[in-house]
């Protein structure tokens, strides 16, 4: 888990590495088993969505400052990984509608996640939905924090515990959902 820039040489339809200078190591990622195990999660999710020589530069942003996060932070994983889910998902083209309510445009009182109309909704309209998810007024401020921010700063905000679990459970649903896949963060050893 290396980022490097490559110059590479094309003849025919191989490439050859004509040279490669290391950008940044993330080295506290190999003396960690638990930074791994997230790392290695992150990568092959990165795997599933990105193809060879496809313009991938959002992605690879957020990437490389969720390795970062991992590497160099002590932040909870957990937060790390669903934050990264969700921002990942709106680079993806599946950005939620958090501002207001999908359904009636309502902008108040916005306590549930629709999984299949990809956002919030109000009182009145969550009561249709076998797929809403109930969230609190942080984890509904958590998900308009994320949607906006550039990558750089989406892993800058706090949740308390309970709201965390709301988010680690929506980005988890929803992300399995989207990708139609489903992904678990599974032991190495
Ligand atoms: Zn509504």
């Amino acid at each position: 888990m290396c980022f490097g820039e490559y110059i590479l040489y094309k003849s025919g339809e191989n490439y050859s590495i004509n040279s490669c200078d290391t950008i940044e190591m993330f080295y506290n990622i190999r003396t960690d088993l638990d930074k791994i195990k997230y790392a290695v999660h992150i990568t092959k999710i990165i795997q599933d969505v990105t193809n060879e020589n496809e313009n991938s530069y959002k992605v690879l942003q957020l990437y490389l400052n969720t390795l970062y996060m991992i590497s160099e932070t002590e932040t909870d994983m957990d937060f790390v990984l669903s934050v990264f889910k969700i921002k990942l998902l709106c680079i993806l083209g599946f950005k939620p509608r958090v501002d207001e309510c999908v359904n009636c445009g309502q902008k108040e009182n916005l306590k549930h996640f629709s999984i299949r109309d990809n956002g919030v909704k109000c009182e009145e309209c969550y009561r249709q939905d076998k797929s809403s998810i109930s969230i609190s007024g942080s984890t509904w401020a958590a998900l308009k924090f994320i949607v906006s921010s550039p990558s750089k700063k989406v892993f800058s905000f706090h949740l308390k515990d309970e709201s965390l679990k709301e988010l680690e459970l929506l980005s988890k649903i929803y992300f399995n959902e989207k990708m139609e896949k489903e992904y678990k963060l599974e032991e190495l050893w």
